[in-house]
């Protein structure tokens, strides 16, 4: 078929003034959302380390209200709070504390205790940088409050939408995934992280 041929052939020469104002385009525009990509996800996180867990952090706003959030062993630590300074050190101590706390809470629930490498808790500002850091990895609308990704022993939360009895269910599919030879069904690893925040109090 001698069309298709010509068609191809002549196409580019037809069409080269149009490239020549198209192309710049093509390649900016591209560009153009790779430096917005990076911009918008690189996020330049802080890190603490706690026992069992390497909380990444934005700002010690977002530290302060997570440990709001996370309403975890308060009467423990409660009266320390009346007696003790303010301040950023006390604060993250604080937070030290009631994360460990609350992922040895979650290891005796499920009787599932043995050395394991620590769990990432990266912290997002909102609901809308949680979905963003969804799409990215996930390339699909985020439809969830919170996950966890076993290849990068992460969890991923949201300040604004948070309680202990997530983050204790995230904590749950860590230690489940990380404490058996083989990885449970994803199925029987769920029932087990509910039975968790279901028995958390
Ligand atoms: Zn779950």
């Amino acid at each position: 078929m001698p069309v298709p041929y010509l068609f191809k052939k002549t196409l580019p020469t037809k069409l080269l003034p149009f490239l020549i104002l198209i192309l710049p385009g093509l390649f900016f525009f591209p560009l153009q959302e790779v430096v917005q990509g990076t911009t918008s996800g690189d996020i330049a996180w802080r890190n603490i380390e706690t026992k069992y867990t390497m909380i990444h952090y934005q700002s010690f706003e977002d530290l302060e209200r997570f440990n709001d959030k996370v309403d975890y062993a308060q009467d423990r630590w409660g009266l320390k709070r009346l007696f003790s300074s303010s301040g950023s050190d006390n604060l993250i101590d604080k937070l030290n504390k009631k994360v460990d706390v609350l992922f040895e809470r979650v290891q005796e629930i499920l009787d599932m205790r043995k050395e394991m490498k620590k769990v990432t808790i990266k912290i997002y500002h909102d609901r809308r940088q949680l979905h963003d850091a969804y799409s990215r990895i996930y390339k699909k609308p985020c439809r969830f409050r919170a996950w966890y990704i076993y290849e990068y022993n992460t969890i991923y939360i949201n300040v604004d939408d948070l309680h202990e009895g997530m983050l204790a269910h995230e904590m749950a599919h860590s230690i489940i995934d990380h404490y058996l030879s083989v990885r449970p069904p994803s199925a029987t690893a769920e029932i087990l992280a509910r039975y968790v925040h279901s028995h958390l109090l």
